[in-house]
């Protein structure tokens, strides 16, 4: 199954996860359960993110802690790890699945027929690459371009984590399922929040369909481009005039 169809596959509904659980203790005498309630919204990181906040850690100091990785499976077959690309104080970052094979061998992200979509899709918000962060869920080619499995994801995500803390852009824009599952640590399909503002962590967080898709089905652009233009609005961006890719 090629990479456009697995992204538009949709998986069966779960009961929607608690942004960040933290537990009450119900009275002894009705019931000693312990009941998660969602976090009331308040300014700062909540206790879990500030428990996992590296202090004064950079993009630079994550490159090194990745090292030459060797964490998972992927690296076996990889040529270059794609750690991401752009301005490291961007108040847009872009997140992707995972390298193909022209980022593979480029060391960059997006840089094949998806990522030329890409590019088309932030110069028609009226930005160029170098104004935004790109970045991937996994920084290691996936043979074939197959989906990223989860123990790749799960030992490759946290360097992403660390790397939107430090950036702490005000929008993240999931590229896909992938990013967007793994973010909102969530398994249903993109379909049921595509288009709606949710939140990560300091950031508002807008999921749309990946580039890859896009090629596939090209009729989806119009509903991507009215999500790229609720992000323009947040940013204060016009957007280059009489263009939409
Ligand atoms: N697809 C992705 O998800 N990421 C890339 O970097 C390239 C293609």
């Amino acid at each position: 199954m090629d990479r456009s169809s697995k992204l538009a596959r949709e998986e069966p509904p779960l009961p929607k996860a608690p942004s960040r659980p933290v537990f009450q203790k119900v009275a002894p005498s009705r019931a000693p359960k312990i009941v998660p309630l969602p976090l009331p919204a308040a300014p700062g990181p909540s206790l879990f993110d500030a428990a996992d906040k590296i202090t004064d850690d950079t993009l630079l100091r994550i490159r090194e802690d990745l090292g030459e990785c060797t964490r998972c499976k992927l690296h076996k077959h990889r040529h270059a790890i794609v750690f991401g690309d752009g301005n490291p104080k961007a108040e847009l970052v872009f997140v992707g699945e995972g390298p193909g094979a022209d980022e593979d061998a480029q060391g960059l992200p997006f840089v094949g027929r998806a990522g030329k979509l890409l590019t088309q899709m932030i110069e028609a918000m009226g930005l160029q690459r170098k104004d935004v962060y790109i970045c991937n869920v996994v920084k290691c080619r996936p043979p074939e371009n197959r989906t990223p499995e989860e123990d790749e994801i799960s030992t490759c995500s946290p360097f992403l984590v660390r790397q939107l803390e430090v950036i702490s852009p005000k929008v993240i824009v999931c590229l896909g399922a992938v990013a967007a599952k793994m973010l909102l640590q969530t398994n249903r399909g993109i379909s049921h929040f595509r288009g709606e503002w949710l939140e990560y962590r300091q950031s508002k967080l807008m999921a749309t369909y990946h580039p890859a898709y896009l090629l596939r089905n090209p009729n989806a652009k119009g509903e991507v481009w009215k999500d790229l233009q609720k992000v323009m609005a947040v940013l204060g961006l016009q957007g280059k005039k009489g263009k939409s890719s």
